[in-house]
C-alpha cells in the first residue's frame, strides 16, 4: 500500500486535498493522470451501463435536495454510524471498528484489552492479552481471546475496556449514533428551518424524479435510471486512503421492475453484469469475491444485499454492493410527498409501485482497485543486459490515463520529430495521447510502464528512410517491439480502447 501511496503521489495521480495547510482529513484531489483515469472508469461505465443499453436513461440530479427526501428515505432518522469517544485524548472510533476481549487467566477475567480493526484483529488482540498478563505478572493458563467490538460490549465492561489511544480503561463512552449526513443551510438565514443536506447518496435522486423520467423518457419496465456523481459522509474513521473518505464520487443504477417480476434472478443477473464489467477494465477475477448479507442484518424491507467483494491490500472488502430493495424507496416518497409513484400496466390494467434492483459502486474504490491490482515491481534486463527494477501499472487500454506515448528516436533529427509530431495530432484529436523527446528510449519507456501506458511508438530511422512508414510498437506488458504502420496503430486502439 505504502509503494501505491507514493506513487499515486510521485506521478501526480492522488494528492491530499489542501496540502499546504496541513491536509483534511478524508478528502482528496485527483492530478493531472488521477483526473483522466477517473474520468475513464466513469466513461466506461456509462458507455456500457447507459448508452450502449436500451434500457437504462441517465440523469443528474442536484447535490443538495429538499430535506423531506432525506427524511422519507429514512437518512434523517437512520443513517448512522455507532460511536465510541476516548474522553481523554478527544479520539473517535467507530464502534464496530473497535474491537475487545477480556483477559482469561485460569478462567478468571483478569482486565480487557483493545485493538483497531485489522487484517489480523484476533491475533493483535492475542498479543495484547500475553502482554498484559505479562507486564501483571499474572501466572496460570491464558485462555484464547474471543474478540467483540464495541457495540457488542455490556454496559458494566465499557469502563474497563482500554482506550486505544492511551492504552488505559476508563475513558470510553458507550456507542451513540452518530448521524454522518454533512448539513449546511440555504439562503441567507442560519436557523433550522433552513437545515439542509449534502447527498450521502445518489440513488434517491432516481427515486425523486422518477415520475418525470417516466412521463417524459419514453421508458417500459424493466428499465434503469443511472447516475454518476458526487456523495459525502461524514465518516467517523476515514482511513485505507481513497477507500473510506468524507467526499467521493458514486456510480449508481435503479432498475425498475414489475412487482410481480422474479426479483432474484434479476438480482442475480446484476451481480454478474457488475462482476463482468470489473474485468472488462482490468480487475483480476481472483481478486473478486461475493458476499451475500445474512438475512438477520437487512433492513426490514431489503429482499437481499450482496457485496462485490475486493482483495485489497489491507484485506478484502466491499467494492459494489447490490441489493433488492422491493419497492420501499418509491413508496416512501409516494407516502411522503403525497404523490403516487405508480406505473400502469398494460398487460394487467393495474396500476402499481415497481419494485427495483440497485447496484452501487464508488468511482474512488475502482480507482484503488485497478492501482492495486495493476502495480508490480518487476526485475528487467536494460539493453545492455544489465538487470534493473521497473515499476510498471497495469491498466487496462480501456482505462489507461495515457493510451499511446509517441516518442521519436531523437529530438535534434527534424525527420524524426516532424514525422512523430503529425502522429502525435493526429492521435490527440481521439485518444489522450503524449509527447516526449527527452532522454533515452529505455528511460522513457519505463517513465510510460509506470503511469500505466500500453503502447509506446518510437519513430526512427526506418519510419523515416524506408517505405512503408512504419513505427517500432513497444508493448507495456511483455516489453515485445514490432513494426506497425499507422493505419494499424490506429486499428488496434479502435479495438482495445472503447
Ligand atoms: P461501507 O459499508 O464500506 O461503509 P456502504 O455499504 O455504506 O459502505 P453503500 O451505501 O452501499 O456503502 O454505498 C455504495 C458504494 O459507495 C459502496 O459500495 C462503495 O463503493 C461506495 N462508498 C460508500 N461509502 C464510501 C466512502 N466513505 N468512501 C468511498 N466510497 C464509498
Amino acid at each position: 500500500m505504502d509503494a501505491i501511496v507514493s506513487l499515486a503521489k510521485r506521478r501526480g495521480f492522488i494528492f491530499q486535498s489542501s496540502e499546504i495547510y496541513g491536509g483534511l482529513n478524508g478528502f482528496f484531489d485527483y492530478g493531472p493522470l488521477g483526473s483522466e483515469l477517473k474520468k475513464n472508469i466513469r466513461d466506461c461505465w456509462w458507455n456500457d451501463m447507459v448508452r450502449r443499453r436500451d434500457d437504462i436513461v441517465g440523469l443528474e440530479s442536484s447535490i443538495i435536495m429538499h430535506p423531506k427526501v432525506w427524511e422519507a428515505s429514512g437518512h434523517v432518522a437512520g443513517f448512522t454510524d455507532p460511536l465510541v469517544d476516548c474522553k481523554v485524548s478527544k479520539q473517535r472510533y467507530r464502534a464496530d471498528q473497535l474491537f475487545f476481549a477480556p483477559v482469561v487467566v485460569d478462567g478468571k477475567v483478569a482486565g480487557y484489552v483493545s485493538a483497531l480493526e485489522s487484517e489480523n484483529t484476533a491475533g493483535d488482540l492475542q498479543a495484547a492479552a500475553e502482554s498484559f498478563k505479562r507486564k501483571k505478572a499474572l501466572q496460570g493458563a491464558l485462555a484464547p481471546v474471543i474478540a467483540k467490538d464495541m457495540t457488542e460490549a455490556q454496559p458494566e465492561e465499557i469502563e474497563k475496556i482500554p482506550s486505544p489511544a492511551t492504552g488505559e480503561p476508563g475513558s470510553l463512552t458507550p456507542p451513540r449514533a452518530f448521524n454522518m449526513m454533512f448539513e449546511t443551510h440555504v439562503g441567507p438565514l442560519r436557523d433550522s428551518s433552513a437545515v439542509a443536506y449534502l447527498r450521502p447518496e445518489t440513488a434517491q435522486g432516481m427515486f425523486v424524479d422518477f415520475k418525470n423520467v417516466v412521463d417524459t423518457g419514453r421508458v417500459k419496465l424493466p428499465f434503469g435510471i443511472a447516475q454518476i456523481g458526487k456523495s459525502f459522509r461524514n465518516e467517523i474513521t476515514p482511513r485505507n486512503f481513497i477507500f473510506r473518505s468524507r467526499e467521493f464520487e458514486q456510480m449508481e443504477m435503479e432498475y425498475f421492475i414489475h412487482e410481480d417480476a422474479d426479483w432474484s434472478k434479476c438480482h442475480q443477473d446484476w451481480i454478474e453484469w457488475c462482476r463482468q464489467w470489473l474485468m472488462s477494465i482490468g480487475l483480476p477475477e481472483s481478486h473478486l469475491s461475493l458476499y451475500a448479507h445474512p438475512k438477520e442484518k437487512l433492513a426490514f424491507y431489503s429482499k437481499g444485499t450482496v457485496d462485490i467483494m475486493f482483495k485489497y491490500p489491507f484485506g478484502v472488502q466491499e467494492l459494489w454492493g447490490i441489493a433488492a430493495r422491493g419497492n420501499y424507496d418509491l413508496g416512501q416518497h409516494a407516502q411522503a410527498s403525497g404523490k403516487p409513484q405508480e406505473i400502469f400496466d398494460e398487460a394487467s390494467k393495474k396500476k402499481f409501485v415497481p419494485h427495483v434492483i440497485e447496484p452501487a459502486v464508488g468511482v474512488d474504490r475502482i480507482l484503488l482497485a485497478v492501482l492495486c491490482a495493476g502495480y508490480a515491481e518487476e526485475d528487467v534486463k536494460d539493453e545492455k543486459g544489465n538487470v534493473e527494477k521497473r515499476t510498471v501499472l497495469r491498466l487496462s487500454p480501456r482505462i489507461a490515463p495515457v493510451k499511446v506515448a509517441v516518442l521519436p528516436l531523437l529530438k535534434n533529427k527534424e525527420a524524426l520529430t516532424t514525422r512523430a509530431h503529425a502522429l502525435y495530432k493526429k492521435l490527440q484529436r481521439r485518444y489522450a495521447v503524449f509527447y516526449d523527446d527527452g532522454g533515452n528510449i529505455g528511460k522513457r519507456y519505463r517513465r510510460q510502464d509506470e503511469i500505466g501506458t500500453p503502447w509506446c511508438v518510437t519513430i526512427d530511422f526506418e519510419t523515416v528512410e524506408k517505405p512503408g512508414d512504419t513505427f517500432t510498437l513497444r508493448e507495456r506488458d511483455s516489453m515485445s517491439q514490432r513494426r506497425i504502420t499507422e493505419a494499424e496503430l490506429f486499428a488496434l486502439l479502435e479495438e482495445q480502447v472503447y
